[in-house]
């Protein structure tokens, strides 16, 4: 990385066999983000019996929460989720500093919602200009992992440069060796779904993170869902694999409360790479706001298309939708 933060990404790797199947999940990937974040964000805080007391099963998207949020409406996961986006589309590679400006961006104009750690650390960049907090204990939360698509979709096909920039933008705001693994783990799983691995390879990557921290551990699972780090990936983790389909994995994580929002937004990332577009609930797709459909949608083709995988198969300048592009049908 040059002193500007800038890092190109595009060494040449053999064409993959197909393209179509591998963008259609890149978009269920960065959708998923989305869509996990608009359903969980009506549960963020409740205990699963607070939720079946009042709601029963949450199975829609309804908005509501502590957030009193508008149905389809996304919070901070997608959000900062898309400053990493839009950073990487408008400075055409990777810029941590441009990251940088884009939360600092979006942090000015008074957010929904915003970690206390994401909040901190934006502030240290504005104020300091720093592109890496200091190590600090207590920075062990998930708000590095949720953000986690836009970086595994633009490093398809590159693990090393994937490790790299995992951490890079984890580090502008959390600097914890727990959320450090947990982003690297989450994006080898994107990796592995988008490039059509079987659930047993994703499985092999979440038991990876537990051999390293054992703390990861998530086979039984206690219920924790909170918003720290270990607690969040042990809930995605177990009900990713319990489960047999994207609705049935983010109706299970949904409903199991605490940070649901998070929760649902790393499980949709996870689930949407591995099962496909077609396998998003259209009621769901149909409740998300348009705008954020629609820009998700965008981000994730045109980082996908630059990634090491794919940027072989179409320049990087010219990065729209191929014409023989069908958007099908996943898993
Ligand atoms: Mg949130």
């Amino acid at each position: 990385m040059s002193s500007s933060g800038r890092t190109d990404i595009a060494p040449d790797r053999p064409l993959p066999e197909a393209p179509g199947d591998l963008l259609d999940r890149a978009r269920a990937a960065f959708l998923g983000v989305a869509v996990g974040d608009a359903l969980g964000a009506t549960t963020e805080f409740m205990t699963p019996k607070e939720i079946r007391v009042k709601l029963g099963v949450h199975d829609q998207v309804t908005g509501g929460g502590w957030l009193r949020l508008k149905p389809g409406q996304v919070t901070d996961d997608t959000e900062m989720s898309l400053c990493i986006a839009r950073a990487v589309s408008d400075t055409g590679g990777w810029n941590l500093r441009a990251v940088a400006d884009a939360f600092a961006g979006w942090l000015r104009g008074k957010p929904t919602d915003v970690g206390a750690t994401c909040r901190h650390g934006i502030r240290n960049y504005m104020l300091k200009g720093r592109l890496e907090a200091p190590p600090n204990d207590g920075d062990a939360g998930n708000g590095a992992v949720m953000r986690m698509a836009p970086v595994a979709l633009l490093t398809l096909g590159d693990g090393e440069a994937l490790d790299r920039l995992a951490v890079e933008q984890a580090h502008l705001t959390h600097n914890h060796p727990l959320s450090d693994a947990a982003c690297r783990c989450v994006g080898r799983m994107v990796h592995r779904g988008v490039s059509g691995s079987a659930k047993d390879d994703l499985y092999e990557e979440a038991r990876g993170l537990a051999t390293l921290h054992p703390a990861f551990r998530f086979d039984p699972y206690h219920g924790e869902a909170s918003a720290y780090v270990v607690h969040t990936l042990q809930t995605v983790f177990h009900h990713f694999f319990v489960s047999s389909n994207f609705e049935e994995c983010l109706v299970r994580i949904v409903n199991q409360g605490g940070d649901a929002d998070t929760t649902g937004a790393i499980a949709g990332m996870i689930a949407g790479a591995f099962y496909g577009t077609s396998a998003i609930p259209g009621k769901w797709l149909r409740k998300l706001d348009e705008a954020v459909r629609s820009e998700t949608e965008a981000h994730a083709v045109r980082l996908a298309r630059m990634s090491p995988l794919l940027a072989n198969v179409w320049p990087r300048r010219n990065a729209e939708m191929p014409e023989d592009y069908e958007g099908r049908k996943g898993r």
